[in-house]
């Protein structure tokens, strides 16, 4: 391959998408080439879903060390160290670095660590000035945190720099209420800062069913996190002492050592040349692409969060791979599935879902049944946490399957992601009833539901 051109391939961004398309497109044989102007590794892997986890884990034992003397522990003398976990967090992130650029090096991938621009036809010019050529080329750069346009905002943070805190805010207020407000909402609380979230609107976690939802909101109230809802920012302002005056809507002012913005991410379209080859873009500047990831440019192809189409790791990597199998594999073309994507919120307790709600079931079914088991986890109990989880299933009443399973509680994700495959293999609820329960555990509420 690669005739005409210096690359069969050449791919601006190395996050998720990109590096899983750039190694399947190389192990198909083709020449290819990434550019990528922060750390190889993207998002997720550098500020986003693995080091937020590693936190979660940390956060988590906050609460594990407060129930510990139930279990007959007692612990003298415990401490949280916050620059010792972030430091230890972000060696981590360097060893993950250094796995994803190793595993393109090794399929013969060329790395550019330095900023890409599409100049003309096929043409792509790097930050150096050097120009090169490439028959096909695939935009996986990404989204950015979107930040309000308010005056003051830039004293706020985005969860890029919640990773890099010298210390751990006394008092921390979150705008948004969606999976990272959620998420760092949890953390930030479990490490001693007072949390208050701010939300536009009323509604928390707009995709999620609603009884989760609600239970999330009752159970952050009760481990003392703050929410204003209907609340928008007027500006924020720096006082003489450092600390951050909040105005805003339908709310008095609020003195905050820190304010984070997680208020949606927004496409990294911008300054990569597409107007130069008219790449056509949506009204959030996304790439418009068809089902195999194709833009309106024949040769121009793009996957993950700079299409917005679902903005999670997992969809990304689907579709990096189906593109470097549709174009350089030698099967038939492949198309992502993106229908039945189970998902979570790593909040404290965790949240997580799949298939529709029990509102989209009625909207779309008219006829549902649904079963829910409203519990205390036995470790909750015994804890005397008084923390309930809450699973729900929705069935079609016509003909008893699965068309969504909702969980709030201790090791939901987890569980979900075996649940997930009976909902999207199509499942009934007679199957899981005809399924022995594991006792004693969280997961046996699926099979014994009535
Ligand atoms: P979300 O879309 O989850 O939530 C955004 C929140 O900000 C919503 O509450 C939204 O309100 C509000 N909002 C949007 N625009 C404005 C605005 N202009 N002013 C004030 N409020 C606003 O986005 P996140 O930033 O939390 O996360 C981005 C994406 O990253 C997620 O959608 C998800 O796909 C992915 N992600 C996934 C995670 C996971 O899988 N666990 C973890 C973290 C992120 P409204 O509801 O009214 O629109």
């Amino acid at each position: 391959m690669a005739d005409d051109y210096d690359y069969d391939l050449f791919t601006i961004g190395g996050g998720s998408g990109g590096v899983r398309a750039s190694r399947i497109a190389a192990s198909h044989g083709a020449k290819v080439a990434l550019a990528e102007e922060f750390r190889v590794g993207g998002t997720c892997v550098i500020r986003g879903c693995v080091p937020k986890k590693m936190l979660v884990y940390g956060a988590h034992f906050a609460e594990d060390l407060e129930d510990c003397e139930k279990f007959g522990w007692s612990i003298e003398g415990k401490s949280f160290d916050w620059v010792k976990l972030r430091d230890h967090v972000q060696k981590d992130i360097d060893r993950l670095n250094g796995a994803y650029t190793d595993t393109l090096e090794n399929h013969d991938v060329e790395i550019f660590h330095e900023r890409a621009e599409i100049t003309g036809d096929h043409e792509i010019t790097l930050a150096s000035g050097k120009t090169v050529t490439a028959k096909y080329i695939l935009v996986a750069t990404g989204a950015r945190p979107h930040v309000p346009d308010c005056p003051g905002h830039e004293h706020g943070i985005t969860s890029n720099e919640a990773f890099h805190l010298d210390a751990i805010p006394e008092r921390i207020l979150i705008a948004g209420g969606g999976y990272i407000a959620n998420e760092f909402a949890g953390i930030f609380n479990e490490f001693g800062s007072k949390v208050t979230i701010i939300n536009r609107s009323d509604t928390l976690l707009r995709s999620y069913d609603e009884s989760l939802r609600d239970r999330l909101l009752q159970i952050s109230m009760m481990k003392g996190i703050d929410f204003r809802f209907h609340a928008e920012f007027r500006c924020i302002e720096k006082l003489d002492n450092g600390k951050l005056k909040v105005s805003m809507t339908n709310h008095d002012d609020m003195e905050v050592d820190c304010v984070m913005f997680a208020t949606g991410r927004l496409p990294n379209t911008e300054g990569l040349g597409l107007d130069t080859i008219g790449v056509e873009l949506g009204d959030k500047g996304e790439i418009k692409v068809d089902r195999f990831s194709k833009t309106n440019v024949d040769y121009v192809y793009a996957v993950g969060d700079v299409t917005d189409r679902v903005q999670l790791t997992p969809v990304a990597i689907r579709e990096g791979q189906a593109f470097a199998d549709t174009v350089f594999g030698s099967g038939d073309p492949v198309a992502v599935d993106h229908s039945c994507i189970p998902s979570a919120v790593f909040s404290h307790p965790p949240i997580a879902a799949v298939g529709m709600t029990e509102g989209e079931a009625k909207n779309q079914l008219g006829n549902v049944k649904v079963y829910i088991s409203d519990f205390r986890a036995m470790k909750n109990v015994v804890a005397d946490r008084h923390e309930r989880s809450l699973y729900k299933m929705i069935c079609d009443a016509g003909n008893d399957r699965i068309v969504g399973i909702h969980m709030i509680g201790p090791e939901a994700p987890e569980i979900m992601q075996a649940a997930a495959v009976a909902v999207k293999a199509g499942l009934t609820k007679a199957d899981f009833d005809a399924t022995t329960a594991i006792h004693p555990t969280m997961a046996e509420e699926l099979v014994l539901l009535k």
